[in-house]
């Protein structure tokens, strides 16, 4: 096993030490990487706000260390934010940016200062008015062409560019502030393009907001999408951040307004290894030519992401030398537990019960998305390199 060469340099040693210490399996994260992708963000985008999507990895070293680094939070409830709150973030760092919230949540939110909300609803927009008088609202709109995303975001969060206009001059007449636009183009959005089309659909409703009712939208909210490195080749963080500087420009020209991005996987995915155990390694008969290969990690306790086989984790074992094709399934008594089976990955012959199987950029929706107690196995459990 070799970490990755943007891993610091005692990254590895550091390993191998939580590695005679602890059970497995269990996450490792460097924080080094997270601070990493949050340099480059900020360069690839000066004039942005970074709000970090907390539900992508909410432990407290990385809050701690974002919130540090004077980024802001995007936050989903108020369970996440009591917690950023706990770091000293102000409220006037934090959205909340889940636009399926209850009224005692947007009650608490305002108490609490927040004073930025997401929107796609007019059921929602009439809460927030109630609950969080005065606020800023941004509006949610659908985006098309989420094709290109390994882990989709759509059809659930946003609405068509009329009823956003609709929205937002209800907001107006309902004492809110109509702030700005949101989109999300699909989480492991690897169609630089997407952006292009979401930013001319905003541009539209920017527009008419202004020429039909008056309402000058202020921000634009990019939301997450940018990579993390999987199997699957992705374009380079820097293209992607000259890409979408060229799609703002073409359709806003000097007039570009505040850009807030909500970057969650690109921010903490490739910061993670996850380490398993082989607990049994067997073929379904004795001429079956492929093996099944069962690690303590699975669907339930770290792996939700592959379900469908969406997301290929780069992988590697504590074994080498010749390489055959195998199924990947995790511990539980639940045949969704596989989480390869149509990708072949390819694992040493000599691999054997017991040995540590590696996963690579999993520092993204794996620890967040583990089940409590499903057949009693726990959360998957985390150390900071
Ligand atoms: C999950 C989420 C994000 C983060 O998306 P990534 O693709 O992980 O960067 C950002 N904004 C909102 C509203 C989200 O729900």
């Amino acid at each position: 096993m070799n970490l990755p060469q943007y891993f610091s340099a005692d990254a590895q040693s550091r390993l191998e030490s939580l590695i005679e210490k602890y059970p497995t399996p269990f996450l490792a994260m460097d924080l080094s990487v997270v601070e990493k992708r949050y340099v480059e963000l900020e360069h690839g985008f000066p004039e942005a706000d970074i709000f970090y999507a907390v539900k992508a990895n909410p432990a407290d070293e990385v809050i701690e260390l974002l919130a540090s680094k004077g980024s802001s939070f995007d936050i989903a409830s108020p369970q996440e934010l009591d917690k950023v709150l706990a770091y000293g973030v102000p409220a006037e760092r934090m959205s909340y940016g889940n636009t399926i919230k209850k009224a005692s949540a947007i009650k608490y939110f305002y108490e609490q200062g927040v004073r930025l909300f997401a929107t796609d609803s007019e059921a929602d927009l009439q809460n927030i008015a109630k609950y969080a008088p005065g606020s800023n609202i941004y509006i949610r709109v659908l985006t098309d062409g989420s094709e290109g995303a390994d882990w989709p975001l759509s059809r659930k969060f946003g609405c068509n560019p009329e009823m956003a206009y609709e929205l937002a001059v209800l907001a107006k007449e309902l004492g809110l502030n109509p702030y700005g636009v949101s989109f999300h183009v699909g989480s492991q959005q690897r169609d630089i393009d997407v952006w292009d089309g979401a930013i001319a659909k905003v541009k539209v409703i920017f527009e008419r907001l202004l020429e039909e009712a008056g309402i000058r939208l202020e921000m634009i909210n990019m939301g997450g999408g940018f990579p993390a490195i999987y199997l699957q080749k992705t374009n380079e963080f820097t293209t992607y951040a000259e890409e979408i500087k060229r799609f703002l420009r073409e359709d806003f020209g000097e007039d570009i307004p505040r850009i807030i991005l909500e970057p969650g996987r690109s921010l903490v995915g490739d910061a993670g290894v996850i380490v398993s155990e082989v607990v049994l390694i067997s073929r379904k008969s004795s001429t079956a030519l492929e093996r099944w290969v069962y690690t303590d990690v699975g669907m339930f306790n770290g792996l939700i992401e592959t379900l469908g086989e969406a997301i290929k984790y780069p992988i590697s074992s504590s074994r080498q030398g010749e390489e055959e094709e195998v199924i990947l399934a995790g511990p539980t008594c639940d045949s969704l537990d596989i989480m390869y089976e149509q990708f072949k990955y390819k694992l040493p012959l000599s691999l054997e019960i017991g040995d540590h199987v590696f996963w690579y950029s999993t520092g993204a929706y794996t620890t967040s998305y583990s089940s409590i107690e499903f057949n009693g196995f726990p959360p998957l459990d985390y150390y900071i390199l």
